[in-house]
C-alpha cells in the first residue's frame, strides 16, 4: 500500500525524523492559510508540492518553491487540480487533490538515502548517495557505484554501518552523530510498520548543520497491513484506478493494464506466464488478475464484472490451474456470471488440474459459446485471434 508523502512525514516524525514543518491542503484557502501560518512564523519561504502517489513531481511542474504569500497562493493555484504528469505516473498524470505547504529549507546538499528488501539475500538493505536529488534513477542507471549499499544483519540490526555510510556520504564530523541518529530512526520507522520501501530523496544536510528528510516516500507490506490499522487508514482511494479498488474488495489481486484481452487466472505466477503468452501469441493483457487459490463463486462473478466494465475488453483468457480451486467450481461460477451478467464477449479457456473433466463438462452443457484450448499456447492463439475477429 502506498501513502502520501505528507502521511510518511507524520509516521517518521514520530521516530524522531527531522522533517520541515508543514501542513496538508485539500483546498485553497487552506493552503494559504498554512502558508501563512509558516511564514509568520519565521519561515523565510515556502514550498508547494503536489501529494499524489507517484516520484518525478518536481520535474513534472508539481513542485514550487516561493518566498512569500502572494507566490504561494498562485503556486497552490497553478498545482491543485492539475493532471500531473511524472515519469511514474503514465502518459495520462495523476490529478492533484491534496498539497503539502511546508517551510522551505536552506539546502546546503541533496543528499539519497533509501531502505528496500534484497529478495537474493532475504535482508534489508541501506541505501545512500551523494547524488541525490532529482536524477537519481539516472545516477543508478549510469554509475551504479556511486551507491552504496550496506546489508543489515536481521539480528544485529543498522549498528556500526551507520557511520559507514554516513562517512561515505561525505558528511562534516559535526554532522556524522546525528546523521547515525537518522538512519536508526528510518530503519526503525521500517521494521516496526512493516514497511516494504522508504525512500528519502533528498536527504538535505543544511548550511547550519542540520539533517532533513526534504522529500519521503513510503510503501508497507499489504499483509501486514492487519497489524497496523492507524496505517491502514492512510489508504487514499482517490489516488487509485477504481477498478483496482473494486477488486480490492473481494481480494482480487487485479492490475489494470491497456491491452485488449482480459486475463483470469489464479496463481500469480500463471497470471504473468499468461500475459506472456498472449504477447507472444501478438496480442496484449487489459489486466493481470490473480483471483486466489481459493476463489469462490462469488469471486468469479466480480471479477467478471471488473474485467467486463474495462472498455478496451475485446475477449477473455481464463487459465485455471485446478489445486485448491477445484475446476467443477470453478466452471460453475463462470457459468454463473456469464448468465447473469450477460457476457457477450468471446470466452477462452484453458483448463487444468482437479476435476478438470468435471468443468470442462459443465461448461459443455452451459449452452454457452466457450471455446477451450488443449494448451496454454493454444488457448493464447484462439484467444488473440478472438480478440481481432471483435476489433
Ligand atoms: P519529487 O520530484 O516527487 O521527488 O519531489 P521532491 O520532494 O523530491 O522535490 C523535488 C525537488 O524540489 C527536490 O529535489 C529539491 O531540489 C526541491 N525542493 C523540495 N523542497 C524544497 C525546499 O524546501 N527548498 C528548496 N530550495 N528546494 C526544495
Ligand atoms: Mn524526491
Amino acid at each position: 500500500m502506498k501513502i502520501h508523502e505528507y502521511q510518511a512525514k507524520t509516521i517518521l516524525a514520530k521516530y524522531g525524523v527531522p522533517v520541515p514543518r508543514g501542513e496538508v491542503a485539500n483546498t485553497l484557502p487552506e493552503a494559504a492559510e498554512a502558508a501563512r501560518t509558516l511564514l509568520a512564523n519565521g519561515a523565510t519561504g515556502v514550498v508547494v508540492k503536489a501529494q499524489i502517489h507517484a516520484g518525478g513531481r518536481g520535474k513534472g511542474g508539481g513542485v514550487k518553491v516561493v518566498r512569500d504569500l502572494v507566490a504561494a497562493e498562485e503556486a497552490a493555484k497553478a498545482i491543485l487540480g492539475m493532471q500531473l504528469v511524472t515519469h511514474q505516473t503514465g502518459p495520462q498524470g495523476q490529478k492533484v487533490q491534496r498539497l503539502l505547504v511546508e517551510e522551505t529549507a536552506a539546502i546546503d546538499r541533496e543528499l539519497y538515502l533509501g531502505i528496500v528488501l534484497d529478495r537474493a539475500t532475504g535482508k534489508l538493505v541501506f541505501m545512500a548517495s551523494q547524488a541525490g536529488g532529482m536524477e537519481i534513477e539516472e545516477v543508478a542507471a549510469k554509475d551504479p557505484d556511486a551507491i552504496y549499499k550496506e546489508e543489515i544483519d536481521p539480528v544485529i540490526g543498522l549498528a556500526y554501518q551507520g557511520r559507514k555510510l554516513a562517512f561515505a556520504l561525505g558528511l562534516k564530523p559535526s554532522q556524522v552523530n546525528q546523521a547515525v541518529g537518522f538512519f536508526q530512526s528510518l530503519y526503525r520507522a521500517f521494521i516496526e510498520t512493516d514497511a516494504s520501501l522508504l525512500e528519502i530523496n533528498p536527504f538535505i544536510t543544511t548550511k547550519d548543520d542540520k539533517l532533513f528528510a526534504l522529500d519521503a516516500k513510503m510503501t508497507f507490506d499489504d499483509n501486514a497491513l492487519f497489524r497496523h490499522p492507524e496505517i491502514k487508514a492512510l489508504r487514499d482511494v482517490a489516488e487509485e484506478d477504481p477498478l483496482e479498488v473494486e477488486a480490492s474488495k473481494y481480494s482480487l489481486n487485479y492490475i489494470k493494464l491497456d491491452g485488449s484481452i482480459a486475463c483470469m487466472v489464479n496463481g500469480a505466477g500463471l497470471a504473468m506466464a499468461t500475459m506472456d503468452i498472449i504477447q507472444y501469441a501478438g496480442g496484449s493483457p487489459a489486466n493481470f488478475l490473480d483471483v486466489g487459490g481459493g476463489a469462490t463463486q462469488e469471486q468469479i462473478e466480480h471479477a467478471f464484472e471488473i474485467l467486463l466494465s474495462d472498455k478496451n475488453v475485446k475477449a477473455i483468457f481464463i487459465n485455471i490451474f485446478g489445486g485448491i480451486l477445484r475446476v467443477d467450481r470453478l466452471a460453475t461460477g463462470v457459468v454463473a456470471a456469464a448468465r447473469n451478467l450477460n457476457v457477450t464477449v468471446p470466452i477462452v479457456l484453458r483448463l487444468e488440474g482437479t476435476n478438470v473433466e468435471e468443468g470442462r463438462k459443465i461448461l459443455k452443457e452451459s449452452g454457452l459459446n466457450f471455446e477451450v484450448g488443449a494448451t496454454m499456447k493454444d488457448a493464447a492463439d484462439l484467444v488473440v485471434a478472438a480478440a481481432k475477429a471483435v476489433a
